[in-house]
């Protein structure tokens, strides 16, 4: 498998960048991973790189985009702070990958059992942790139920999860809300921004069509 050129990168649709993420996870999961040599790809990708996705991922050692999307050298960009939200740093990474490096899709990719998830529902603090995790507590407060207070907690995995796909929907909010070029982009239908959510246990990646 070769890496992308300019002309292959052009002739992809927001919409065919979607079905290459999901090919590209059937792949994973089904074992049969694309043919490619990565060598040969860096050497494909010395004098420019035409990427045709953003996703951004938690720092979790199981969630890394390249791996289970089954993509190579030159595929994708992937940003990855700990709890998949943005602030201004990252929401500048993916302008600079949509507007000037030419993807078509930005993919904000959330997981199960997400470490991050589970300290803003118990509050933890550590550090410069404290800071990170206050970023991700509106999820936590927008997610409704249950409402008994015993069972809103990192114990609760359903509870987890669900605080998850909600900061991934409010994280797809902040970056339409906060990023006047991607939204623009979107709304000339130049890009799609989704969401996604991974199963640590299955390595199947569930998009949140909406
Ligand atoms: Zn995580």
């Amino acid at each position: 498998m070769k890496a992308l050129t300019k002309e292959t990168q052009a002739a992809i649709t927001p919409k065919g960048a979607v079905e290459l993420l999901k090919e590209g996870n059937s792949r994973f999961i089904q074992k049969m991973k694309a043919d490619r040599d990565l060598l040969e790809q860096v050497s494909d990708t010395k004098s420019g790189q035409f990427p045709f996705a953003t996703i951004l991922s938690c720092i979790d050692s199981r969630v890394s985009s390249e791996l289970i999307f089954d993509q190579g050298i030159g595929d994708i960009f992937s940003a990855r702070v700990a709890g998949n939200f943005v602030n201004e740093d990252i929401l500048g990474s993916m302008e600079f990958a949509c507007k000037l490096a030419g993807t078509k899709l930005v993919l904000v990719l959330g997981h199960t059992a997400c470490g991050a998830v589970k300290g803003a529902c118990d509050d933890a603090k550590l550090g410069n942790l404290t800071a990170l995790i206050s970023k991700i507590k509106p999820a936590v407060e927008a997610v409704s139920e249950p409402v008994d207070s015993s069972l809103r907690n990192s114990k609760n995995i359903d509870f987890v999860n669900e605080v998850a796909v909600k900061n991934v929907k409010m994280t797809i909010d902040n970056i339409r809300n906060d990023s006047e070029v991607l939204k623009e982009m979107e709304d000339n239908g130049e890009i799609l921004i989704m969401g996604g959510m991974y199963d640590i246990s299955t390595g199947k990646v569930t998009f949140l069509e909406d």
